[in-house]
């Protein structure tokens, strides 16, 4: 069986991604407390709910679509470093999504890279910065390979979470080079980062909800 990752299926993606970030609301704030202003976890939050509230009030059509409202939404309701950098990560993903009524395994592993090219576009981001990029890319890199081993979505959605995950953990011991966790120096130490926690639900949603195979 080819996956399909249709309009609906986006859909329930980005409306998981909303649910966790209000689930983890709470703990996104106290890890941007430690390392930046407090404001991460309200930030996500305000601008997923706007996305859900969006979505839910005018149902999108297509995937680019789904991925484009997204994006405008967070541009617009969340400030901040995060805004930007999420609202420009869904943008490519749209753009990358084209006009297909569905994308097949292959075509959701561009998109997602799209996303993680938007972040780097604009925030700038290299390995070891300490950002959301320290999760997102080896989530992009072992979805590809898993993918170009002929594993199925699932299995290799599956394997991108792991590489998150341990992305986002391996942010702990780092001395952050970007935004606003970077004024503390080698203070910031210590702490994991609030960005690779929320771009790692992201990744969680899509292995629960696109991940069924
Ligand atoms: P702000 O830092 O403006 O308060 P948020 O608290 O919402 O914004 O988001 C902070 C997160 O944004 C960080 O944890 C980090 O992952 C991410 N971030 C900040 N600057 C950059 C950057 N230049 N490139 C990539 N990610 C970044
Ligand atoms: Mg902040």
């Amino acid at each position: 069986m080819t996956a399909t990752v249709d309009t609906a299926a986006l859909t329930a993606w980005v409306r998981e991604f909303g649910r966790l970030i209000a689930a983890g609301r709470d703990l996104l704030t106290e890890l941007d407390s430690a390392i930046g202003d407090a404001d991460h976890g309200v930030n996500m939050d305000r601008g997923m709910t706007a996305v859900l509230a969006a979505l839910a009030a005018d149902p999108p059509t297509t995937p680019a679509d789904v991925l484009k409202r997204t994006g405008m939404t967070l541009v617009s309701k969340v400030g901040g470093a995060s805004g930007p950098l999420y609202g420009t990560a869904f943008l490519r993903m749209a753009a990358a999504a084209g006009a297909a009524d569905a994308l097949d395994a292959p075509g959701y592993a561009k998109v997602l890279r799209a996303g993680l090219d938007g972040v780097v576009a604009r925030g700038k981001p290299a390995a070891g910065d300490k950002t959301m990029y320290d999760a997102l890319a080896p989530a992009v890199d072992a979805l590809d390979e898993a993918l170009a081993a002929g594993r199925p979505l699932g299995e290799a959605l599956r394997a991108a979470l792991r590489a998150a995950e341990q992305g986002r953990d391996a942010t702990i011991p780092m001395v952050a080079r970007k935004g606003r966790a970077s004024y503390l120096g080698e203070r910031s130490a210590g702490h994991q980062d609030p960005g690779a926690t929320s771009v790692t639900m992201l990744v969680s949603a899509a292995a629960t909800v696109l991940g069924g195979d």
